[in-house]
């Protein structure tokens, strides 16, 4: 990833993608605490635009702001810096990485007296899943792993540390040939995936777990405002893991993830094992609103 042409915006300049560098002693790289986001922007119909800009960089600074970090930016700012990495990189559709991290000033736990600075990168990523996981579905694991209690690491904060949770999930799921992991919480009930968050589909109504344990997904909002333009019930309670597996349908969402049907998991298979037609439903109007072909969802869209 480092080795590339291109831009990155680094603490309010445009720097050569290859200069972006930090230190090895920088502080978020020995413990863990580094917010970021993860945004899409497409080749719209109205031109390149980023997908819920506004939303992904208020999180951004809630992630922050429940880890006292101070941004020397303000929101704005870093609005406009994600439309001038897109549109200097001259790129049409691309995934957009802001991270906040701390700098190299001190070791020790406490991060006080080090710098907090801001990246922005982007870079062109398909489906995260694969091409063919949007139509196929995949298959997951249900982790060994659980997702953190609520007061372990913070779940409203998209935070560097949470990601070494994923990682041992994901992980153990490839290793046994699945494509995903799904994360129960410490009292066993469904959180989420590594990831993603997670919906399933029942008698024609819409079911996801209670979001204790897992982040508030900008696409899951999305997902709730588009299944009750299509007059779908959407119930949010705790769901089991056998829940999932009688499940007619499962689908994941996320920025990286978009709509992405689940077809088995632990080698059940889930309703037909194909995706299901509300997923579909849900995932074509989904593809229509993020390419800007819904005008009543282009308040979504901010065109670089
Ligand atoms: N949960 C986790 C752990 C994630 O990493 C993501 C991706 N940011 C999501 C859920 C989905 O969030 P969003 O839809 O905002 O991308």
């Amino acid at each position: 990833m480092a080795d590339r042409d291109g831009v990155i915006w680094y603490d309010g300049k445009l720097v050569p993608w290859r200069e972006a560098t930090t230190h090895v002693l920088t502080h978020s790289l020995h413990y863990g605490l580094a917010v970021f986001e993860g945004v899409r922007a497409y080749n719209t119909e109205l031109g390149t635009a980023i997908f819920r800009l506004q939303d992904h960089t208020r999180r951004l600074f809630n992630s922050a702001h429940i880890y006292q970090m101070s941004i020397p930016f303000d929101q704005d700012t870093i609005n406009a810096a994600q439309c001038e990495v897109v549109r200097a990189n001259e790129l049409e559709s691309c995934y957009i990485r802001p991270l906040v991290f701390y700098g190299s000033e001190k070791m020790g736990v406490s991060p006080k007296g080090a710098t907090v600075h801001v990246a922005i990168a982007a870079w062109p990523w398909g489906a995260y899943l694969g091409e063919e996981a949007l139509k196929a579905g995949i298959r997951c694991k249900i982790s060994s792993y659980a997702r953190q209690h609520v007061n372990v690491t913070m779940p409203r904060a998209k935070v560097a540390s949470t990601y070494a949770n994923s990682i041992l999930a994901n992980a153990e799921a490839l290793d046994h040939g699945y494509d995903e992991a799904i994360l129960l919480d410490t009292e066993g009930f469904v959180a989420e995936g590594a990831g993603e968050n997670l919906f399933i589909v029942k008698d024609g109504a819409i079911y996801e777990p209670e979001i204790a344990s897992a982040l508030t997904g900008i696409t899951r909002a999305t997902v709730h405002t588009l299944a009750a333009d299509l007059g779908i019930a959407v119930h949010t309670r705790r769901l089991t893991r056998d829940d999932l597996y009688i499940a007619d349908e499962a689908f994941f969402s996320g920025t990286a993830a978009e709509i992405t049907p689940i077809r088995e998991i632990d080698g059940r298979r889930i309703g037909a094992g194909q995706r299901g037609p509300v997923t579909e439903r849900l995932q074509s109007a989904f593809f229509d609103v993020v390419n800007g072909r819904l005008p009543e969802y282009h308040h979504w869209l901010t065109r670089v």
